[in-house]
């Protein structure tokens, strides 16, 4: 069998013969001298100095060849060294003589190819060809080797399984001086693991993990490239849910309810260019040409459809909560991919705000509202520093004699960029990023000033209202911040009343309740807003603390022209049911007041009486009613 030793013990013997040759050449004249000296000795009666120098020759020819028999030595250990070397090298050594014949390989190579040296003596590399590069790629290798000695790359081969492999290879080329014969060696490395590892590094700057859609990147690579050439539908969806979702799932359950919902998208829009998910909540996908908007909206309804249903994990059936935004996309540059997104995200936010499961067509009008918007927050987070906030009230009469019973403490802002600026357009914002804490808290500590400063001086009992956003009922902790202002201002607290809407007793009753309670027992009473817009579910009425009902001004504001009152009617008369107050808001005209009084509604909140008034203004108003 030839193996690792044939190729060193043909070097071994090629290096043996050399020193053989040497050492004969040499030897040969010693002996022949060694003989001449000994028959000189023999024969001539020689001198002293003569025979030191015959001695001298003696000992250098005796050097020499010691010096010979140690160098073939050293030679066999350098052998020895290379050969171990070869033989345990983690790269596969491939050696060929100059027609490519392979003479030798190591063990390495059989280890990665899978062939034995039997297999492979005589062959040729190309033995090995994977058949996926093609003629240049050789052609360049080769000229590589013979002009420059060497080359160096990546390339595909088959192991004897038949499987493809990746290997980064060099190749050299050896001159044999000593017969100008040529040997090549090809080393090279199975990659195979670290081209896998690099894949997936790659999906991972390319995918979503947890769904295997596309991430961010790949989406914007994705619209660059169509964007060039078509035009499209971006829909963007927003898991309102997510965190809520996140803080009750395990890690696990949350993927799976990413992975069902990602399943969905794409069973709905099966050809959808591109879906992905571009944040943990926000799925984007693309239709590539522009849908027939009848054809749209019925695949979106499919969808919300099919989101809305429950998703089974863990025997939990879990439901989400979302919005869609849509938006074209017109063949622009590559500048305008990022503004598709955005647009599509501004529609989305709109849809949000109007609810669960809505969706919105992007427009430049959303477009303006949501740059205007951006400026109230801007604005915003600087104005109660700013002293932009005051309140004004809006006395709340007994039609019946006229009387002030309370007043509702309205907002107002006055900015310098944006002028005076409605509570309809900037609470949702303020409750969209949170400020709202801060300014609820600034109109809760403004009213018990007002109500101390103003209405205990003048020893009025009219209650001051206070509309408590749902957004800051239900993080915190509002009776202990309400009982705060009412011992900081001492004032007496049932001259205190808070409006919550109907939003905020439908989830949580029993912790909301317990809020609601624990303000009553400090003598505040509560009034329910907007009454018949949201929920209006009657069970959850009769076990809720509650006062009094306000009859939104929606039900009203027809009256009536394009209303014939029959709500107010029925909300008037639920009241008695439930044995709470009620009263109207936003009555204007005196058919609407007669109305109210025909309906038994004894109190009135608007214009009739009385717009919001400045403090002073207001306390005016109670002086004279
Ligand atoms: P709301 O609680 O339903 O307040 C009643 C709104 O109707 C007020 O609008 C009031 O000025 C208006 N209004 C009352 N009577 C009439 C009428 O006869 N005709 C017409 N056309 N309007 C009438 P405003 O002050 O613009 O407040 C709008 C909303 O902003 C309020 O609706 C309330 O939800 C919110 N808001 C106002 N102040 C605050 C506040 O301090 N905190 C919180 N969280 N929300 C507030
Ligand atoms: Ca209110
Ligand atoms: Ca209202």
């Amino acid at each position: 069998m030839k193996d690792i030793n044939y190729i060193f013990n043909e070097s071994k013997s090629k290096s043996k013969n050399k020193i053989y040759k040497k050492f004969l050449k040499l030897y040969t004249p010693t002996l022949s001298l060694v003989f001449v000296i000994l028959v000189m000795m023999i024969t001539i009666e020689c001198n002293r100095v003569m025979h030191i120098i015959y001695f001298a020759i003696l000992i250098i020819i005796n050097l020499i060849i010691c010096f010979y028999m140690f160098k073939r030595k050293e030679d066999n250990y350098k052998l020895q060294i290379a050969s171990d070397i070869f033989e345990n090298s983690r790269e596969a050594i491939l050696v060929t003589d100059g027609k490519q014949n392979i003479i030798v390989v190591n063990k390495a190579f059989q280890r990665i190819t899978g062939y034995s040296i039997e297999d492979v003596i005589g062959k040729k590399p190309s033995y090995f060809k994977s058949g996926i590069h093609g003629k240049e790629f050789y052609k360049k290798m080769w000229n590589d080797i013979n002009e420059k000695g060497m080359w160096t790359g990546e390339i595909y081969d088959r192991r004897k399984s038949g499987e493809l492999y990746p290997k980064f290879l060099t190749i050299s080329l050896i001159n044999n001086k000593e017969d100008n014969s040529v040997n090549y060696v090809g080393i090279f490395e199975d990659v195979t693991e670290i081209k896998k590892k690099e894949t997936y590094i790659e999906q991972l700057k390319r995918f979503d993990e947890v769904t295997g859609l596309a991430n961010y990147f790949q989406l914007i690579n994705m619209l660059e490239d169509m964007s060039r050439e078509e035009e499209g539908i971006l829909i963007c969806i927003n898991i309102a849910n997510y965190s809520d979702l996140n803080a009750i799932c395990s890690s696990e359950s949350l993927n799976s309810i990413m992975v069902s919902i990602s399943k969905e998208i794409i069973a709905v829009f099966k050809y959808a260019y591109v879906t992905a998910r571009t944040d943990k909540d926000e799925f984007i996908l693309v239709i590539k040409n522009r849908l027939d908007l009848d054809q749209l909206i019925s695949y979106i309804n499919k969808l919300i459809d099919k989101l809305k249903e429950p998703i089974h994990i863990e025997n939990e059936e879990i439901f989400i909560s979302f919005s869609m935004g849509i938006t074209e996309i017109k063949k622009e540059n590559e500048e305008a991919i990022e503004d598709f997104i955005q647009n599509g995200r501004i529609a989305m936010e709109f849809a949000k705000s109007q609810g669960n499961y809505n969706y919105k067509f992007y427009s430049n009008h959303l477009k303006d509202r949501y740059l205007y918007e951006v400026k109230i927050e801007n604005n915003l987070r600087r104005a109660i520093e700013n002293n932009e906030f005051h309140i004004k009230y809006q006395p709340q009469v007994d039609i019946y004699n006229e009387k002030v019973v309370g007043a509702e403490a309205l907002l107002r802002w006055e900015n310098q960029e944006l002028g005076t600026v409605t509570p309809d357009r900037f609470i949702s914002v303020a409750e969209k990023t949170g400020l709202i804490k801060e300014i609820g808290e600034w109109v809760i500590d403004s009213v018990c000033k007002f109500i101390k400063e103003d209405m205990v001086s003048i020893k009025s009992k009219v209650p001051i209202s206070i509309n408590i956003s749902p957004v800051q009922f239900k993080s915190q902790d509002i009776h202990k911040i309400v009982k705060g202002y009412v011992d900081r201002y001492n004032i007496p607290a049932n001259m205190l009343e808070i409006e919550i809407t109907e939003g905020v007793i439908i989830e949580n009753r029993e912790e909301i309740n317990d809020k609601l309670i624990k303000l009553k027992e400090m003598g505040i009473n509560i009034a329910l807003d907007d009454f018949g817009t949201g929920y209006s579910s009657l069970s959850y009425l009769r076990k809720m603390e509650i006062d009094k009902i306000k009859i939104d001004r929606e039900f009203i504001k027809d009256y009536p022209k394009g209303d014939d009152g029959a709500i107010s009617k029925i909300i008037v008369n639920l009241s008695k049911e439930l044995g709470t107050k009620v009263i109207a808001e936003g009555v204007e005209t005196v058919e609407q007041l007669e109305f109210m009084k025909e309906i038994n509604c004894a109190l009135i909140q608007g214009y009739y009486y009385s717009p919001p008034l400045e403090k002073k203004e207001f306390i005016k108003f109670i002086a004279k009613h």
